[in-house]
């Protein structure tokens, strides 16, 4: 029997990133002008004291892939198993249990099932945060709590390490030389370093004034009307950098297409907030208006999930918020949004 906790030294990681290279492409986060990205792992690591710019949808679901039917690929299982290293709680956490929900309930997505089963996430704590990140506000933790293999967390010299399922125990076990055991001196660290980052980012939330994360299904579902759509939706570009960036939408378009080979059907990503998003045949097109493709993103992330499976469809990454032209900021929609309802009831 594995104990929980185990410590492994800063070159002893290395080590480990080195052997699981053997068995899956390995990705680590790297930093460019303070933002990290996702780039294949050549022997270096660097820890990443935030999340990436990007999520980790493109690890199960590609953008643009080739499907054999309509419920996913067999071209998921010629690819080599990915590991990835790094990723942070609002990555893992509803994200992946929005995605697990859409593609894995019902009639099942055999690409997405197939990837999601070979992969292996090492997930991080945050040591900092960015300005957009509001996970904390959602009450979420800056650190991963579930739906990890693995998961680290910066002490002397190394990274204690948690273990979160079988696949971890078992990379665990084939590695076993390069862990320690960890002793109450070190759990107590990583405590104390959860708990500072919580606290100073917490002072950054607060002036927010975002509403309580209870209050915002009832504020999304009583505020249809509102004025703010519009207004909102008038600045919007439709860039989709909101439906791209974000770790929970999850929306594609099917098309059909040829090659050397002959014909294929593909998937690409899509989302709500593109013009012909909901276009039929003949014209017809229920989001027509931008406004309302603006709020129909903000139904099926706070009503539409918690209807069904009662959780909100984001994570509190903010990766909409960095990655919107127009400044369209869902942390400012919720405070007008509380405003707004609570003025109407004076
Ligand atoms: S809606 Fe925005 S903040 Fe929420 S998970 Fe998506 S990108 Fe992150
Ligand atoms: S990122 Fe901003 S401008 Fe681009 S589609 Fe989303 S809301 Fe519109």
């Amino acid at each position: 029997m594995i104990n929980k906790y185990l410590y492994i030294k800063n070159n002893n990681f290395l080590r480990l990133l080195d052997n699981l290279s053997a068995d899956y492409k390995v990705f680590t986060p790297q930093e460019t002008r303070k933002n990290y990205f996702w780039k294949e792992y050549k022997g270096a690591f660097e820890f990443s004291k935030y999340r990436s710019v990007t999520n980790l949808r493109q690890f199960f679901t590609p953008a643009v892939e080739q499907i054999d039917n309509y419920f996913g690929s067999n071209k998921a299982q010629e690819r080599k198993p990915i590991c990835i290293v790094g990723a942070k709680a609002c990555d893992l956490g509803n994200a992946l249990k929005i995605h697990d929900y859409v593609f894995l309930e019902g009639d099942v997505d055999s690409a997405y099932k197939q990837l999601r089963e070979k992969n292996l996430i090492i997930s991080s704590d945050c040591t900092a945060f960015k300005e957009t990140c509001f996970c904390l506000a959602l009450g979420n933790m800056p650190y991963p709590e579930e739906l990890f293999d693995l998961n680290i967390s910066c002490v002397n010299d190394g990274y204690l390490v948690e273990i979160g399922s079988k696949k971890g125990e078992g990379t665990v076990a084939s590695n076993k030389s390069l862990f320690e055991t960890v002793n109450d001196t070190t759990l107590k660290e990583r405590e104390n370093n959860r708990n500072s980052v919580t606290k100073e980012f917490r002072c950054q939330i607060e002036p927010l004034e975002f509403p309580k994360d209870s209050l915002l299904y009832n504020l999304i579902k009583n505020g249809y009307g509102d004025k703010l759509w519009p207004e909102e939706a008038l600045k919007c570009v439709e860039c989709g950098a909101c439906i791209m960036n974000c770790p929970t939408c999850h929306c594609f378009l099917l098309f059909d297409t040829k090659d050397k080979d002959g014909y294929f059907k593909g998937r690409v990503w899509d989302g709500c907030q593109y013009k012909n998003f909901t276009r039929v045949a003949g014209g017809a097109n229920a989001l027509r208006l931008r406004e309302q493709r603006l709020r129909n993103r903000y139904i099926k992330k706070f009503e539409f999930f918690p209807e069904r499976i009662k959780l909100y469809a984001c994570t509190g990454c903010g990766r909409c918020v960095e990655g919107c032209p127009a400044k369209i900021d869902i942390r400012k929609i919720f405070k007008l949004l509380n405003e707004n309802q609570n003025s109407a009831k004076k």
